[in-house]
C-alpha cells in the first residue's frame, strides 16, 4: 500500500445533491465542491498539484466525479444559462423543441436535465429565478417540472413527487412529467405506483423507447415476469438492434423461462 495518495484540499462551496451517478449508475448522495488537488502523505497534505478545481457530483459510492478547472466552470455556467434562456424563449412561443447547434432538442427534457448540473455549479439562485418566470408566464407544467427536479436533487423526494403531480395536473398528456414522477417513485421503491405513470406515458407515446424501457426495471422488481416478457418484446420491436445486447436477451430468456414462454428473440 502506498503511503502517498491523492486528495482534495480546502473544500468550499459544498453542495450536497441526490442523483444517479454517471459512473456507477447508483442512485444516491453526491457532493460538489471547489478544492485543490493535493498529494497526501498518510493524511498530511504535502504538495498541492493544481489550481482550484470544482468536483462535480462526487459520488459517495464509487468516488467518481468530474473535475473542472474554475475557468471552465465559469464558461459552463454561462453556456448552461444561455441554453436555459433559449429553452424558455422557445416555450414562450409555444414550441416543444428548441434549436441546439442546428438540431432540434426537446425543451422540457433538456431543461430538467440541466437542473442538477446548474445546482452543482453553485448556481441554484438562477434556477429559482427561471422557476419564478415560468410561473409568472403561466407555464405551469414546465415550472413544476423544474421545481420538482430541484427538490429531487436537494433530497426532498416526497415534495418533488408532489411537484411532478402538479405538472401532470397542468398538462396530463406531458409524457416527460409522467416519466419524472415514475422515476422518483422507483428511487423510493414504490414500483407499483411508478408503473401506472410509466404505463400512461407509454400509451401516450408508444414508439418512445425511453418511456417503455423503465418498465423492465419495474416488472423485475415486482416479479411480474409475463408483463416483463411483453415489455422486452416491445423494446426489441421498437429498436431492433437491441437484439444484439447480450444482457437484454439473456434477461429476456430468463423471464420467459420463469413463465414457460417460448422466446421470440435470440
Ligand atoms: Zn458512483
Amino acid at each position: 500500500m502506498s503511503l502517498f495518495k491523492l486528495g482534495m484540499l480546502g473544500k468550499r462551496d459544498v453542495i450536497i445533491g441526490w442523483s444517479e451517478c454517471e459512473f456507477c449508475e447508483t442512485w444516491g448522495e453526491n457532493k460538489s465542491y471547489t478544492a485543490r488537488r493535493c498529494l497526501y502523505f498518510f493524511s498530511i497534505p504535502i504538495w498541492p498539484l493544481s489550481g482550484r478545481v470544482r468536483a462535480i457530483m462526487h459520488c459517495s459510492v464509487c468516488s467518481g466525479a468530474q473535475h473542472m478547472p474554475i475557468a471552465i466552470v465559469k464558461e459552463q455556467v454561462v453556456k448552461a444559462r444561455q441554453t436555459v434562456e433559449e429553452i424558455v424563449a422557445a416555450i414562450e412561443v409555444g414550441q416543444d423543441v428548441f434549436d441546439c447547434d442546428g438540431k432540434d432538442q426537446p425543451c422540457l427534457i433538456t431543461l430538467t436535465e440541466l437542473v442538477q448540473l446548474i445546482i452543482s455549479f453553485d448556481d441554484i439562485e438562477y434556477l429559482e429565478d427561471v422557476c419564478d418566470r415560468l410561473y409568472s408566464a403561466n407555464y405551469m407544467c414546465a415550472h413544476h417540472c423544474v421545481r420538482g427536479k430541484v427538490l429531487e436533487f436537494l433530497g426532498q423526494g416526497p415534495a418533488a413527487a408532489e411537484a411532478y403531480l402538479q405538472a401532470i395536473e397542468a398538462e396530463p398528456k406531458e409524457t416527460h412529467a409522467l416519466f419524472l414522477l415514475g422515476e422518483i417513485l422507483m428511487h423510493t421503491g414504490n414500483f407499483k405506483e411508478a408503473e401506472q405513470y410509466y404505463v400512461k406515458a407509454h400509451r401516450l407515446a408508444p414508439d418512445d423507447i425511453f418511456l417503455v424501457q423503465p418498465l423492465l426495471e419495474v416488472y423485475e422488481n415486482t416479479e411480474e415476469h409475463e408483463k416483463n416478457a411483453d415489455i422486452y418484446e416491445t423494446c426489441f420491436c421498437l429498436v431492433p438492434r437491441l437484439v444484439h445486447e447480450e444482457w437484454m436477451v439473456e434477461n429476456y430468456h430468463g423471464v420467459c423461462e420463469h413463465v414457460g414462454r417460448t422466446p421470440v428473440v435470440g
